[in-house]
């Protein structure tokens, strides 16, 4: 690993001017675990590393009725998933941020640095596309935002500029019979990453789907939202029929490669099981809100 200088800033305005100073060699380091193995093996070697971790508008994780979530970008993943509120609110995207790694892991890493590390194969941006979340963003000229399916631009890309921060994610809040589910399917039981993974969202009046959206990961170089099939729910009722439609039309814009892991034809095959597994799942959890 190359010598680098470590800065620990205390605000996000000292953040944004310590990355600017560093011109192309800075870098967040959230949790490090995507980061510091990157640097170990050579394929990044940042010359400033500042600490997402001491910036406090990039901690926390809050959430209300009428706002929703708001998930500081560097929040530990161990945090959120044991958050009770978390955990009723928005389950699916608790099931993706439990999947990183192993205790030790999710003690350190961060929705955010899963979204900005870029991976196709990442957990949380399929879920985070089906639950409609934004991406805040703050740079030298001002804040934006970004749509969770526009975030990610490529393998190892996204529409960060290099001295841009993302502060936190937002995500809406669960309106009535509302419920999320990500899903996964990996070769072995655990510390595997993605051959496919799929996050439904689907809300409910009585029968009747009157939202839905759908996220896949690891089909593409990167993560997909499954517009068509997911217009296609709304304004039906959540049967098995309409979901094996939405399933097949996930399928249709998947684009796998073939590698180790399984072959394309596999991957497309595995969008159409876990298109239908998560939309029965999230009809189930948002029908038990009744
Ligand atoms: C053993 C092991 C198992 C793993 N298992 C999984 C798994 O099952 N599923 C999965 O999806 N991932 C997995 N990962 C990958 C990794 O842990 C996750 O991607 C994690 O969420 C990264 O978060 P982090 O906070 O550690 O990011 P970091 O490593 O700190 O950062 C990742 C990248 O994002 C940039 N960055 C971070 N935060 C910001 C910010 N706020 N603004 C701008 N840029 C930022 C960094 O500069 C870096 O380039 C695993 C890793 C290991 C080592």
């Amino acid at each position: 690993m190359q010598a680098f200088t470590y800065d620990a800033p205390t605000s996000l305005s000292q953040a944004l001017s310590q990355l600017a100073a560093a011109g192309d060699t800075g870098r967040l380091l959230a949790g490090g675990t995507d980061l510091i193995i990157q640097m170990r093996a050579g394929v990044k070697q940042p010359g400033v590393i500042i600490d997402a971790k001491t910036i406090p508008e990039l901690q926390g994780c809050t959430f209300s009725a009428q706002d929703g979530l708001r998930l500081g970008a560097s929040y530990p993943c161990c945090k959120f998933i044991e958050d009770a509120t978390m955990q009723q609110h928005y389950p699916g995207l608790v099931e993706a941020a439990g999947l990183i790694g192993s205790d030790q892991i999710l003690s350190r890493a961060s929705v955010g640095g899963n979204l900005c590390n870029g991976s196709p194969a990442a957990d949380t941006p399929p879920v985070l596309i089906a639950l409609g979340a934004s991406c805040h963003i703050a740079g030298p000229n001002g804040e934006r935002d970004v749509a969770a399916e526009e975030f990610v631009t490529g393998p190892g890309e996204t529409v960060l500029g290099p001295d841009e921060i993302l502060v936190d994610i937002r995500i809406p809040a669960p309106q009535g019979q509302t419920a999320d589910c990500y899903q996964r399917f990996i070769p072995r039981n655990e510390m595997d990453i993605a051959v496919v993974g799929v996050g439904s969202c689907v809300a409910l009046d009585g029968d009747t789907c009157t939202a839905a959206r759908i996220g896949l990961g690891a089909v593409a170089p990167t993560q997909l939202f499954a517009e068509e099939a997911s217009v296609y729910l709304v304004g039906k009722p959540l049967t098995d029929e309409n979901i094996a439609r939405a399933a097949e039309l996930a399928q249709g814009i998947a684009r796998p490669i073939s590698d180790m892991r399984g072959t394309a034809e596999f991957r497309t095959h595995l969008v159409g099981v876990l298109t239908r597994r998560t939309l029965k799942q999230a009809g189930d959890r948002a029908r038990a809100k009744a």
